[in-house]
C-alpha cells in the first residue's frame, strides 16, 4: 500500500534537501553592498591620472592655493548643472559626500533655520521618509533628532495624499525622498506626482522637499527609461521657490570613495548655503572637482556615454535576478513579489509571508550575505516581509549563483512559516 502524498509536507522537505545541498556548497558571497563593481571602477580608472604636475590651473584659478569660492570651481558647477537640468547659479560642487551635504543643510536648518525661516531647533522635528526607503536617510535624520514619519513609496513615487495630510502636521519640516530610481524599490516619481508635491499645503511655512537624486542618470535599458523631474523648477512654478534642495554625487558614476558631491537648489537656498559653509570652510578640494571635469570632457559621449557603459554592466545583473527569482520561485506570489527598475541600484523583494528575517539567516548561515533585515524602515520597524537585494557589486556569476541560494532560503522560509 502507498502512503498518500501530503503535498504540503512535500514542499517543506524539498525546500529542506535543497538548503542542504546549498550549504554544502559552502558559498562565500555578498548582496548586501550598494557599491559599483571592480568592472564599473575600471571606466574610470584613467580619472587617477587625469591631471599631471603641470595641470594645476582651472578657471583661471590655482588648483593648489586656497583662492576659488565655496561654490565650486565654475567648470564642475556646469558638469552638476546639467547633471539635475539646473542653472549653474542654482548649485554647489562640494566634497565626496552628497549625504555629508545632505546633513549640513539639515543641521544648518535646524540652527540657524531656512531663508525666511526661524530655526528648527533640535527637538520636537518630524520629517517624512518614504519606506521601504534609505537606510542611510533614517538614520541621518534620526541622529539629528528628527522623528520619523513614514509613507509608502509607491511606483509612482510617495504615497502623496498620506503626504498631504502629515504635512497637516506644523512640526512635520518636509519629505526625504529618492526620487528616481529610488532605493531600495528602483521607482521614480511621475511628473504629475512631483507637482503634486512641489504644491502641497503644509503647515509649516517652511516645508521643504529633500531629495536625493543618487541615481538620476543610472538608467539600464537605453531605450526605456523614467523621466527625471526637476523638483526645483517645479516648486518655484507651485509658488513656493525655495521648496527643494536635490542632491547627487559621482559615487555611483566614478569612484565611490573619491567624487564629487552637489546640491542644487534656489539662488535664495544656494546663498544661504554658500553663507553657512562659508564659516566652516574655505572651499572644496578643487583638485578633484578639476580631474572630474577634465575626465568627464574626454570621456567618449561624456557622462553619457560612461552611464551607457555602467548600464550594459549592470543590466545583465538586474536581469539575472529577475530570470532566476522568476524561474525558482514564479510569477503568482506565492513565495514573494518583486520590483523590476529600469534604472539604480536594488531590487525591492517581499516574501509572501512575514519571514524576511528568516530568509536573511538563512541565507547568511550558506554564506551569502544579504541587507540586515528591516534595515529599509525606520528602526527596523518593517512588516517582516521586505528584502533589498543589491546586485551591482559582485560579478555576475556570483549574482546568479547568490540568487539561486536565495530563492532556496525563500522557499524554505514559507514552507517552515505554512507549517507553523
Ligand atoms: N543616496 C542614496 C539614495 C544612496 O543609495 C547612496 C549610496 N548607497 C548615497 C546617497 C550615498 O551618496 P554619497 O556617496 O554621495 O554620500
Amino acid at each position: 500500500m502507498t502512503t498518500p502524498s501530503n503535498p504540503q509536507a512535500d514542499a517543506l522537505t524539498s525546500a529542506q534537501n535543497a538548503y542542504k545541498a546549498l550549504r554544502e556548497k559552502k558559498l562565500h558571497l555578498n548582496m548586501q553592498r550598494g557599491q559599483p563593481s571592480d568592472q564599473d571602477f575600471g571606466l574610470s580608472n584613467r580619472l587617477i591620472g587625469a591631471l599631471n604636475e603641470n595641470d594645476f590651473q582651472m578657471d583661471g584659478t590655482d588648483l593648489r592655493n586656497y583662492p576659488g569660492g565655496i561654490r565650486g570651481l565654475p567648470s564642475a558647477r556646469a558638469l552638476a548643472a546639467d547633471y539635475l537640468d539646473l542653472k549653474d547659479e542654482n548649485v554647489i560642487v562640494w566634497n565626496n559626500s552628497s549625504l555629508e551635504l545632505q546633513g549640513l543643510v539639515l543641521m544648518f536648518a535646524l540652527l540657524h533655520g531656512l531663508p525666511g525661516g526661524r530655526p528648527w531647533g533640535s527637538d520636537r522635528n518630524k520629517m517624512i521618509v518614504t519606506v521601504p526607503g534609505y537606510d542611510r536617510h533614517f538614520s541621518l535624520l534620526e541622529h539629528l533628532s528628527f522623528e520619523l514619519v513614514t509613507v509608502p513609496m509607491q511606483q509612482d513615487g510617495p504615497d502623496i495624499d498620506a503626504v498631504e495630510r502629515l504635512a497637516q502636521d506644523p512640526s512635520v519640516r518636509g519629505i526625504v525622498f529618492v526620487p528616481t530610481y529610488s532605493n531600495p524599490t528602483g521607482d521614480s516619481i511621475s511628473p504629475e506626482k512631483a507637482a503634486r508635491l512641489a504644491g502641497v499645503q503644509a503647515a509649516a511655512a517652511d516645508f521643504t522637499i529633500f531629495a536625493d537624486d543618487a541615481y538620476r542618470a543610472h538608467h539600464l535599458y537605453a531605450e526605456d527609461r523614467d523621466q527625471p523631474v526637476n523638483l526645483v523648477a517645479l516648486c518655484r512654478d507651485a509658488g513656493y521657490p525655495n521648496r527643494a534642495f536635490v542632491y547627487a554625487s559621482t559615487s555611483k558614476i566614478t569612484f565611490a570613495g573619491a567624487g564629487l558631491g552637489f546640491v542644487g537648489s534656489s539662488e535664495d537656498n544656494i546663498a544661504w548655503l554658500e553663507r553657512h559653509l562659508n564659516a566652516q570652510s574655505i572651499g572644496p578640494n578643487k583638485f578633484e572637482q578639476a580631474r572630474h571635469v577634465r575626465f568627464l570632457g574626454d570621456y567618449p559621449g561624456g557622462l553619457e556615454g560612461l552611464m551607457a557603459e555602467h548600464a550594459r554592466l549592470i543590466a545583465p545583473k538586474f536581469t539575472a535576478v529577475n530570470d532566476i527569482l522568476t524561474r525558482e520561485l514564479g510569477t503568482t506570489g506565492e513565495y514573494a513579489t518583486w520590483t523590476t527598475p529600469r534604472g539604480g541600484y536594488f531590487i525591492s523583494l517581499d516574501t509572501a509571508e512575514p519571514v524576511a528575517a528568516r530568509v536573511i539567516e538563512l541565507a547568511q548561515e550558506a554564506g551569502i550575505s544579504l541587507t540586515p533585515a528591516g534595515s529599509t524602515f525606520p528602526k527596523g520597524q518593517d512588516n517582516g516581509r521586505n528584502i533589498r537585494l543589491a546586485p551591482t557589486r559582485p560579478p555576475l556569476d556570483e549574482v546568479l549563483e547568490a540568487m539561486q541560494g536565495v530563492a532556496v532560503c525563500i522557499r524554505l522560509a514559507t514552507e517552515e512559516y505554512r507549517r507553523k
